[in-house]
């Protein structure tokens, strides 16, 4: 095998974007999209080569690195799968897909974009189902916020942080790329599981830990005023503690995703 490896890095032309627009377009299923668009991008971009995307198996990996197209031409190629997936709630998890076995790309200011017709395949109407459990718990992270801003003060960085981990989780129930059906339930306190078409995740509030302030002092303390050693290497100081945070006070934290 003195074969010098493979690396092609170039523009498609127009007829090759419009073919691969038309491919993407007639897609019938999610696992035919995927084919059309992995299968006939590499194909194109092998074709000067004379070899194919099926010539590559695990003993002969392909790298996508060694390929790569201008972004405009990649994103206006995304844009188009990312709209066929639509119609199957999918959207968003093919576009991970393409990130990860897509040619790499590089940038290049002559090339213009190639605006393709898209069709707009996402459902007309979105279904939310929400369970009695999970509607009280979202009243209860807002009432979480209210009592954060009440407390700490609206320009609190407890009340803020805790605000802008808040917001980016209901802006998701109500986006339009992953399928007609969301259901919400309850993921224990303050927390919630959203399952859509393609994906499903939780969102977690990870509250503040109360502990002692106090330098070289690792002790914890339980809502009732109780300290304890922590599990840390940090000794407990031999000292009245200070909490990061009132005994009176509502819990700062803030709300992250885990899928
Ligand atoms: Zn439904
Ligand atoms: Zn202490």
């Amino acid at each position: 095998m003195s074969e010098p490896l493979l690396q092609v890095r170039r523009a498609l032309t127009d007829s090759e974007i419009g073919s691969l627009a038309d491919r993407i377009a007639q897609a019938q299923s999610i696992p035919d999209l995927l084919a059309v668009a992995v299968h006939g991008l590499y194909d194109t971009l092998l074709a000067e080569h004379h070899r194919r995307f099926d010539d590559f198996d695990r003993d002969n990996p392909l790298d996508p690195q060694r390929f790569r197209i201008p972004t405009i031409q990649w994103q206006a190629l995304a844009d188009a799968v990312t709209s066929r997936a639509d119609q199957w709630g999918c959207a968003t998890t093919i576009a991970l897909d393409l990130v990860n076995i897509w040619p790499s790309t590089f940038d290049d200011p002559t090339v213009p974009d190639p605006t393709l017709a898209v069709i707009d395949r996402r459902p007309h109407q979105f279904d939310i189902h929400v369970s009695r459990d999970a509607a009280d718990e979202i009243a209860a992270c807002e009432q979480q916020l209210s009592l954060l801003a009440g407390y700490y003060g609206r320009a609190s960085a407890q009340y803020l942080d805790a605000l802008r981990s808040w917001q980016p989780l209901l802006v998701g129930l109500f986006t339009t790329r992953r399928g007609a059906d969301t259901t919400v339930s309850r993921d224990g306190r303050l927390s919630l599981l959203v399952t859509c078409d393609s994906l499903t995740y939780a969102a977690i509030f990870h509250g503040w830990r109360r502990r002692c302030t106090g330098t070289a002092c690792g002790a914890t303390a339980s809502d009732d005023g109780t300290w304890h050693e922590s599990d840390h290497s940090t000794p407990t100081a031999d000292h009245v503690h200070t909490p990061n945070y009132p005994f009176d006070a509502p819990q700062p934290g803030t709300w992250s995703f885990h899928s």
